[in-house]
C-alpha cells in the first residue's frame, strides 16, 4: 500500500512521439518542458514511442527522433533504449495489453463492435457535411443484438471497436494552465479504440499506457485539448485516477500561423545540419512561452530546471523565429565557446555525421588539389547560396518550365518515403518523362538551385546527401528568385501534378 502511494505521488511525465516523419522542433519543445517539470519535482521523464499506425511509422523516423533529442541533451529516464519498470516503451510491442483492455470495455458494455463499411461511413460523413450537422459516427452498430454481433464475428467480418459516449451533457475538466474547460458530449465522436487490423488507435493506447506507466502529468500540445473528454471517459470506464492535464501553446511562425515546414524549417536535423549549437537550440526552445524569473535570455538546461515553474508559461502563441535563434546561437559562440573549442566543434560539425565521407567520393573525381575542394563542396555546408535569376537562363527552358520543374520536384521529394539516391533518381526521371523533357534539361534548374551552378557534382547524389530540409529550402529560394508562383498558377500546377504518373 505504501509503495503504491509513493508511486502515485511521484511526478512522472512523458513525451510520446509518433515516428512518422522528421524529428520536429515541436516534439523537442514539449520534451523540454516535460523534462523540466519532472526533474524540478524530482520525478521521472519517460520517452514512449507511439507507433501503432503501421502504415506511417518507420524505424528511421524513430531513430531520427531519439538521435535528435539526444543531440539536444534532452535525455530521458526510461524509454525503448533504457528499460525501466513500466516497459516495453514502444507501443507496437504492447498489442496484447491493449486487446486485454478493450475486452474489459466490451464486457462492461462501455465499448461495442462496429461492422460499418468504409463506404457507409463516407456517405454518412458527406450527408452530415451537406446537412451542416456534427460529423461523426451515428451509432448504427449499437443496435445490433448480441447474437448478430457474434454471428458476424464468427463469419470473420471486418470490424473495429468503438467506445460509447454519453448523448447529452458536457465534460468538464481542469487544465493546469487554462483552468476549467467544458466540452459538450455531442461534440465528441464514438472514437474507434481498436482498428480493423487489431491495433489500437492513438487515443486508446495513449490512455492505457499513461495509466500503466504511472504518468502523473500529461503535458502536451494544445491540439490535444479536444481529445481530453474521450480520454477522461476512458479513465472513468476503467475506474482509474486520471493524470493532471496541461496543454502547452503551439509554436508559431513569425506571421503567427501554426509553425509549419512550408514557412520555417521544422526538423531538428536541419538545425544540426546548419551548424547551430544544441545548447543554443534547447535554450531557445526554453524561451517559447517561458522566461527566467530574472528575465535573462541565455540560460542552460540546468538553470531552466532549477528555476522552472510551469505556471510561468504564457499562453500567447510563442513565435519560433529562426533569426532570433541565430542571434542567440551567435551569442553562445562568442560568449561560451573558446577559440580552441570553436575549432574542435567546427571540425566535428563538418567532418562528423558522415557528411564529409559521403561528399568525398563525389568531389575527389573532380579536383586536382586540396585547394580546389572548398569551392566545389561549399554548397554542401553553406546556409544560403548566392544565386541570381540569370543563372537559370537556358536556351530550351523558359522560366515557367523551370519553376514547374522545381515545384514538382519539391512536391515529389516531400512525399518520398525512402530517401535514397536510387529512389530520388527514379522519381525525377518519371517527372522528367511526364513533362516530355530530356533528363539533362530537367536537371538544369535543379543544379542551379541545389548546387548554385549549372555544372557541378551529381545533383541527385547531392540531393540525397543534403536531405529534405536543406533541399526544400534551396528549391523554395530558387522559386522565389524566379518570381514565385501566383495563386492562379499554383492551381494549374496542382492539377498537372496530380495527373503525373
Ligand atoms: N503520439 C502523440 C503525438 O504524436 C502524442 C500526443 C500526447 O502527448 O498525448 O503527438
Amino acid at each position: 500500500m505504501f509503495v503504491k502511494k509513493e508511486i502515485m505521488n511521484r511526478v512522472r511525465t512523458r513525451i510520446a512521439p509518433s515516428p512518422t516523419g522528421d524529428p520536429h522542433v515541436g516534439t523537442a519543445y514539449i520534451a523540454l518542458f516535460n523534462r523540466c517539470f519532472s526533474h524540478k519535482n524530482k520525478g521521472d521523464f519517460i520517452l514512449r514511442i507511439e507507433d501503432t499506425d503501421q502504415l506511417r511509422s518507420t524505424k528511421e523516423s524513430e531513430k531520427g527522433i531519439l538521435d535528435s533529442l539526444r543531440w539536444l541533451g534532452l535525455s530521458w529516464d526510461e524509454g525503448p533504449d533504457k528499460p525501466g519498470e513500466y516497459g516495453p516503451y514502444r507501443q507496437s510491442e504492447r498489442a496484447e495489453i491493449y486487446s486485454k483492455h478493450s475486452d474489459i470495455l466490451l464486457k462492461t458494455g462501455r465499448a461495442f463492435h462496429c461492422f460499418c463499411s468504409q463506404e457507409r461511413l463516407n456517405v454518412l460523413r458527406q450527408n452530415q457535411m451537406q446537412d451542416k450537422i456534427q460529423v461523426g459516427y451515428d451509432g448504427h452498430c449499437l443496435n445490433l443484438s448480441k447474437k448478430e454481433v457474434q454471428d458476424k464475428l464468427d463469419l470473420g467480418e471486418d470490424h473495429v471497436i468503438r467506445m460509447k459516449i454519453p448523448e447529452t451533457g458536457e465534460c468538464t475538466f481542469n487544465d493546469l494552465l487554462r483552468g476549467e474547460i467544458r466540452i459538450e458530449w455531442s461534440q465528441v465522436d464514438m472514437q474507434v479504440l481498436i482498428k480493423s487490423d487489431g491495433l489500437p488507435t492513438y487515443h486508446f493506447a495513449n490512455v492505457v499506457d499513461d495509466h500503466l506507466m504511472a504518468i502523473s502529468h500529461v503535458i502536451r500540445g494544445e491540439e490535444w485539448i479536444n481529445s481530453v473528454p474521450k480520454h477522461l471517459l476512458l479513465y472513468e470506464y476503467f475506474e482509474w485516477t486520471p493524470p493532471i492535464f496541461c496543454h502547452m501553446p503551439l509554436l508559431r511562425n513569425p506571421d503567427k500561423s501554426k509553425l509549419s515546414k512550408r514557412k520555417n524549417p521544422t526538423s531538428i536535423g536541419y538545425y544540426k545540419a546548419m551548424g547551430y549549437l544544441p545548447e543554443a537550440v534547447t535554450n531557445y526552445l526554453g524561451m517559447m512561452g517561458w522566461s527566467m524569473p530574472s528575465g535573462e535570455e541565455k540560460f542552460t538546461a540546468e538553470e531552466m530546471i532549477s528555476n522552472f515553474d510551469i505556471s510561468r508559461v504564457s499562453l500567447g502563441g510563442p513565435i519560433f523565429d529562426v533569426e532570433k535563434l541565430s542571434w542567440l546561437n551567435g551569442k553562445y559562440l562568442r560568449e561560451e565557446v573558446s577559440d580552441k573549442e570553436f575549432i574542435e566543434r567546427f571540425v566535428s560539425w563538418i567532418a562528423g555525421d558522415e557528411k564529409l565521407s559521403s561528399i568525398t567520393p563525389l568531389i575527389k573525381e573532380r579536383v586536382e588539389k586540396f585547394s580546389d575542394v572548398v569551392e566545389l563542396s561549399s554548397f554542401f555546408v553553406s546556409a544560403e547560396l548566392k544565386i541570381t535569376k540569370d543563372r537559370f537562363s537556358h536556351k530550351k527552358l523558359d522560366i515557367d518550365t523551370s519553376v514547374k520543374i522545381l515545384q514538382f520536384t519539391l512536391w515529389r521529394l516531400e512525399d518520398l518515403r525512402s530517401w535514397t539516391t536510387d529512389e530520388i533518381r527514379l522519381e525525377l526521371q518519371s517527372i522528367s518523362d511526364a513533362m516530355d523533357l530530356k533528363i539533362r534539361e530537367f536537371l538544369f534548374p535543379l543544379f542551379v538551385a541545389i548546387t548554385g551552378n549549372p555544372i557541378s557534382v551529381s545533383v541527385i547524389e547531392s540531393i540525397s546527401i543534403l536531405g529534405i530540409d536543406m533541399v526544400r529550402m534551396r528549391l523554395r529560394t530558387a522559386i522565389d528568385i524566379l518570381g514565385g508562383i501566383s495563386k492562379k498558377k499554383q492551381k494549374v500546377f496542382d492539377k498537372e501534378y496530380r495527373e503525373l504518373p
